[in-house]
């Protein structure tokens, strides 16, 4: 099994997230271009998730376990996850770009002495090598990444770069467990954190309504949640418009805010600056209502809407109600 590829599947409390079987779909593509094995792990106390994971068309699962796993701490996770690399012995470790795996995946790397090539936006194998590529100066320009030296490398993959359900199911991959040996463990975790009431993880929403600065006002949002409320989608911003208060900071879209991946996003009222452009242009599709035919926001959406949004909102409102009866 040396040699292959070994992905890293991130949960919490018992949940997989969305962004881990996007980095599967990304291990899976890799393995298949490269003819490699795809190993997946999960670490733990308990072996259940695992079994989640072997239901993907992956060659075997490692379920980690150790009670001190039980809550993520990066000490306890990298002491972990280097048993376990140095088991699986793979060419490359794939990772989601989360929290959790910016916490801990550079203190792993370096214990192998290799660098991490994070937040991929995806990977091109050619005669054995692969070529990862990652977004720099804020996305305006693509860097293409090989790693050198001995394998392991290290690489974590942006959300929305690949989708979840490319991630192959399988005909049910054998489960390993694995104790772990964890060491000191020098700090612990406060309760998680408290989001404001009413708090919405964006990365998980399917479809998302942002403003921006053309909606003028804040009594004009309304316009904009009677769309959501229509398309079941949640309300999200630019950063003006956060700045401003009329919509907290976790509602905020880009480069200093979420970044999102959503299947449909729709964009009013904003004008499209590269800031804002990375938090979002992974979505499935873009659709964007400006009243400036020239708003680079047009160069990335899949439907653009020349008009103003207080005449064409209200219509788009009403067609999708009449179309979902
Ligand atoms: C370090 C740094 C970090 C940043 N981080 C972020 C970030 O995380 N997220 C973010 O969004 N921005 C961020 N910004 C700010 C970013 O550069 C832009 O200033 C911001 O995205 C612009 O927001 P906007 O598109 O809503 O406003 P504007 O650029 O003012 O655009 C408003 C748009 O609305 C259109 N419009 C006006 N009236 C109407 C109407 N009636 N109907 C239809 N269209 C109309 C206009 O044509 C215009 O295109 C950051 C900036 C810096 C320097």
């Amino acid at each position: 099994m040396s040699n292959g590829i070994l992905v890293f599947v991130e949960h919490r409390e018992g949940v997989v997230n969305k962004t881990s079987f996007e980095a599967v779909a990304a291990a899976q593509q890799l393995g298949a271009a490269l003819g490699r094995e795809v190993t997946a792990v999960v670490l733990g106390t308990d072996a259940s998730l695992a079994g989640e994971v072997a239901g993907y068309n992956v060659s075997q699962v490692i379920s980690a376990e150790s009670p001190k796993l039980d809550v993520y701490t990066p000490d306890a996770y990298a002491d972990a996850m280097e048993q376990v690399v140095r088991a699986v012995s793979p060419q490359f470790v794939v990772m989601p770009h989360t929290y959790l795996v910016r916490d801990y995946a550079p203190k792993l790397a370096a214990r192998f002495g290799k660098g991490l090539i994070s937040d991929c936006v995806r990977a091109r194998a050619e005669g054995g090598s692969v070529t990862f590529t990652r977004r720099i100066f804020l996305g305006k320009i693509d860097a293409d990444v090989v790693a050198e030296g001995e394998p392991p490398a290290f690489a974590t993959f942006q959300s929305g770069a690949y989708r979840p359900d490319q991630a192959e199911k399988g005909g049910g991959a054998p489960v390993e467990s694995m104790t772990v040996e964890v060491g000191e463990v020098r700090m612990r975790p406060e309760p998680p954190f408290q989001e404001v009431k009413g708090a919405v993880d964006l990365s998980k929403a399917d479809v998302i309504i942002a403003v921006g600065r053309g909606i003028k006002s804040q009594e004009n949002l309304a316009l904009a949640e009677k769309l959501a409320e229509a398309l079941g989608g949640e309300i999200a911003a630019s950063r003006p418009i956060c700045d401003a208060g009329w919509l907290p900071i976790d509602r905020q879209i880009g480069s200093s805010g979420q970044t999102v991946a959503p299947k449909l996003y729709v964009a009013l009222g904003i004008s499209g600056a590269i800031q804002h452009l990375v938090g979002m242009k992974n979505a499935s599709t873009i659709v964007a209502v400006n009243k400036d035919p020239e708003a680079p926001i047009f160069d990335i959406a899949d439907y653009g809407i020349v008009g103003d949004l207080f005449e064409v909102v209200p219509v788009l409102t009403e067609e999708v109600k009449k179309l979902k009866g």
